[in-house]
């Protein structure tokens, strides 16, 4: 009898189960299993085991099913507060909102009344008893970042419009990112004491974006304020209890806590303290809880006022400390029978992220389409698109819609002129999304993010192009015979006109190399403007094969003069996919040329 908690490398099985290596390498060939510098999954364990005649306890498979969803028991649910959120564009009057209606409706404590920022807040509104749930870090970057990492805790968005700037790019990209997770959104039309405000502007642009106001016949409930002047902060409040009551919330307190983590921090003093805005059940001091990765047992808890608490019902935040460790935001908390069991489950969920964190796939990618199609895993095909010019990107859209089949629907969840940048890397890990860039390109940190998270992003240069890839990706015949592969990018610090011989760009390389042979292709603020070769490449007075990063040099492209200052020459060339290769490509860029 042997007890194991997750996945064992090669080594561990031959000590645990007294074996050689080679023997061991043997079976493992007969599974299938080539790789042997990976630690075997527990079911490929678990068969060496038996064939040696071993009986295997698992230590956590008991304490793990402790987390399987319980199902709600209806007879026990009650009302709760809505939990909501609050986007716009910048400057719009975000945080100035969640100011006012602090200042306007939480209940004052004894010690002062100051709230410290903990995530979120809860008001209480007069004469009616109800509440309802703020969180307290705007935007919808949070908000996306929370269910990138599995949590959904908002129910209703306000979007934040400033009356006399009207809809802007960050507004349609928060109306993207509230339908993409299927929430109601209230519009709050701010700054109206403004002389300049207007309301019937904003809600013809709101139209034009699909969000048709009620007295315009359509359902988009709009609430006209200031968030400045406090003008009409009530009648918001009034109107997230009515779109609230409209969706019934209710949960049942009287089971053991689920919560989400909002934010999270590491005490001097405290230790890690985490808040925690309780989604079902109720959470009380000396509960033993899992979060995320970590476990530990509910030492205080406290809420925005800085009160303690020993108990916390639905949609309360509160601060909890006597956590191991610090979670992430988007964590979930579980509260489990005892401190041991919470351990048992960390530990078994620790090896778990690692092993998830070395295997190559977790969104969508066009490698794959077909297969998940077959498998029936994806009904819906999203897609975010960017491109260079709203023309080209209606074009696409309209024609990727078109694709659609009995099988697959294809929806296009977010469109926008532009680089692709993180939220949209962020928006499509959320919702299992595609990006497609047409004639521009991921920022570094996008790309870097597209990366961790696994987000598949095409670039194109022909419209044709992209929605030839994707047919052929939903019918199975999907042939990337060619990846691009990024050498290298460089900045333009300078230019310098030179009479017959063209405009040199004075760079400096960022990453990685420029070489002389590679393709090169200019991007100005994300877009690309020029896809082409060198003329020359200079180090100094001399020709250089190649730059490498950190260095400076002199490029001139051929037939291209517009190099300006800032300008990005990412250096490129295409590789031929190998078929083994073919599987794993998460983030490679193919194109067809
Ligand atoms: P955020 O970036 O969306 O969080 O916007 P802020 O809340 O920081 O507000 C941006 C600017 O708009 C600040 O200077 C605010 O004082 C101003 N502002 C916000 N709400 C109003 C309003 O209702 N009326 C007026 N006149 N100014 C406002």
């Amino acid at each position: 009898m042997v007890t194991i908690e997750g996945p064992l490398s090669v080594k561990e099985v031959c000590d645990l189960f007294k074996l050689q290596r080679i023997d061991v390498i043997k079976k493992l060939m007969n599974f299938g299993i080539m790789n042997v510098n990976q630690r075997l999954p527990l079911e490929v364990v678990i068969k060496i085991a038996e064939e040696y005649k071993y009986t295997v306890k698992v230590l956590t498979a008991e304490a793990e099913s402790q987390m399987a969803e319980e199902a709600d028991d209806h007879s026990k649910m009650v009302p709760r507060p809505p939990i909501v959120t609050i986007m716009g564009h910048v400057d719009h009057g975000k945080t100035s909102l969640l100011d006012a209606i602090r200042k306007t409706n939480v209940v004052e404590s004894e010690d002062g009344g100051i709230t410290q920022h903990i995530g979120a807040y809860q008001v209480d509104l007069p004469g009616s008893g109800q509440r309802i749930t703020f969180l307290d870090t705007p935007g919808h970057e949070a908000f996306t970042q929370m269910r990138a990492h599995g949590s959904k805790v908002t129910d209703i968005a306000i979007l934040v419009v400033s009356a006399d700037d009207g809809v802007q790019p960050q507004t349609i990209e928060a109306i993207d990112h509230a339908i993409a997770a299927e929430i109601p959104i209230i519009v709050a039309i701010n700054k109206i004491d403004k002389p300049g405000a207007n309301i019937d502007n904003v809600k013809k642009q709101l139209a034009e974006h699909g969000l048709v106001p009620e007295d315009w016949g359509g359902d988009t409930v709009c609430v006209e304020v200031s968030a400045k002047q406090r003008i009409n902060i009530d009648g918001l409040l009034e109107m997230i209890l009515l779109v609230s009551e409209m969706r019934s919330l209710k949960a049942d307190p009287t089971r053991k806590a689920v919560g989400a983590v909002i934010e999270s921090r590491l005490d001097k003093g405290f230790g890690p303290v985490a808040t925690i805005l309780i989604q079902k059940g109720t959470l009380q001091v000396g509960d033993p809880v899992i979060v995320g990765c970590t476990c530990g047992k509910v030492r205080s808890m406290a809420n925005a006022r800085g009160e303690k608490m020993a108990r916390a019902i639905p949609s309360t935040p509160v601060e909890i400390t006597g956590l191991d460790e610090v979670p992430q935001a988007g964590d979930k908390l579980k509260v489990v029978t005892s401190e041991k069991v919470a351990r048992e489950i960390a530990t078994h969920r620790q090896i778990a992220m690692r092993e998830e964190r070395m295997k190559l796939k977790k969104h969508i990618s066009l490698s794959e389409l077909f297969s998940e199609i077959q498998n029936g895993k994806v009904k819906d095909l999203n897609i975010i698109i960017k491109g260079d010019v709203a023309g080209s990107i209606i074009a696409l859209s309209d024609s990727l819609k078109k694709l659609s089949n009995d099988k697959v629907r294809v929806n296009v969840i977010h469109n926008n002129v532009g680089a692709i940048t993180e939220n949209d890397i962020l928006l499509a890990a959320a919702s299992n999304a595609l990006i497609i860039g047409f004639r521009v390109r991921p920022s570094a940190l996008a790309e870097k993010l597209a990366e961790t998270e696994k987000v598949d992003v095409k670039v194109y240069r022909i419209i044709y192009d992209a929605i030839d890839q994707i047919q052929q990706a939903m019918v199975g015949m999907y042939d990337p015979t060619y990846k691009e592969v990024v050498l290298g990018r460089a900045e333009v610090r300078q230019v310098f006109k030179i009479s017959h011989i063209g405009t040199i760009g004075g760079c400096q390389v960022k990453d990685g190399k420029i070489t002389r042979d590679a393709t090169i292709r200019v991007v100005r603020d994300g877009i690309e403007i020029y896809e082409g070769k060198l003329k020359s490449l200079k180090r100094f007075k001399d020709d250089a094969k190649e730059v490498t990063n950190g260095l400076e040099c002199g490029i001139g492209m051929d037939k291209f003069n517009d190099i300006k200052e800032g300008d990005i020459l990412e250096a490129f060339e295409m590789q031929e996919v190998k078929p083994s290769e073919m599987s794993g490509q998460a983030q490679s860029k193919e194109n067809r040329r």
